[in-house]
């Protein structure tokens, strides 16, 4: 679905990504996590199409990046950082894709309605997004990312503006809706203990590189490197 081939990224002198292959597959939920700086952000600015790669190509359903135009790109953004409409109500905040995209008045506000609901906001349609609080304003985000069904969700830190118990509720929360929708979710964090609880694969990622690709139990029980058993914290 989405595949990374010796993917290298310069900035000047700086190697912020060095010659990272993965896949995501269709319908997994699959997490890059590493510590900061290590080149996470970057690599997901690829994958949106934000950032080109300096050696190495970045494909999405088979076809590499550069040769998709921006709209036709079956992917969504959520960002660490809210970025909801404030002059517009919650219901058209949701419906925004599917206005651009030309989806008339009432199948949208059914869409809209629905994913409303899969967040557990149901009858949010006409309040202000301002007026929310920040869990709720995150479940706007993700129901306006979802609203057009993208094959693939691409979330960057999305629950680090939240506090402690709400990050604990959304995690909950996230591995539900990914579950209840039929799309990939790529999530990228710092936080080794939201990759571990949240994810079907985990890409573990140090200074520019991939150190480890798997499922949480056998990174866990099998890590590949020191780094990956500090990081992943291995108590043994
Ligand atoms: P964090 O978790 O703190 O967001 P990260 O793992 O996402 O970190 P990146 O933001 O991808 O890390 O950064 C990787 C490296 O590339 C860093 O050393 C950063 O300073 C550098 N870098 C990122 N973007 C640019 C840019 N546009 N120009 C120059 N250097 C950059």
């Amino acid at each position: 679905l989405v595949e990374l081939d010796e993917v290298t990224k310069r900035f000047g002198d700086l190697t912020a990504v060095d010659g990272i292959d993965f896949s995501v597959r269709e319908g997994e939920f699959f997490t890059l996590v590493g510590p900061s700086g290590c080149g996470k952000t970057t690599t997901l600015r690829m994958i949106c199409g934000f950032e080109h790669p300096t050696e190495g190509t970045v494909r999405i359903d088979d076809r590499p990046m550069g040769s998709v135009p921006p709209e036709a790109r079956d992917t969504n953004l959520v960002f660490q950082h809210l970025s909801l409409f404030p002059h517009m109500t919650v219901g058209e905040n949701v419906g925004y894709g599917l206005a651009k995209a030309g989806v008339d008045a009432d199948e949208r506000s059914e869409r809209v309605s629905e994913y409303l609901e899969l967040v557990n906001l149901d009858g949010f349609e006409d309040r202000d997004p301002t007026d929310l609080s920040g869990g709720q304003q995150q479940r706007v985000a993700l129901a306006r990312a979802l609203v057009n069904e993208p094959a693939v969700l691409l979330l960057d830190e999305p629950l680090s503006s939240l506090d402690r118990k709400l990050r604990k509720q959304m995690q909950v929360e996230l591995r539900r809706i990914h579950k209840q929708t039929q799309g990939a979710f790529f999530y990228v964090t710092h936080d080794q203990e939201v990759a571990m609880t949240l994810s079907d694969r985990i890409a573990v990622m140090n200074d520019g590189r991939i150190e480890q690709i798997g499922p949480p139990e056998e990174i866990y029980r099998e890590p590949a490197s020191e780094f990956v058993a500090d990081f992943i914290g291995d108590t043994n």
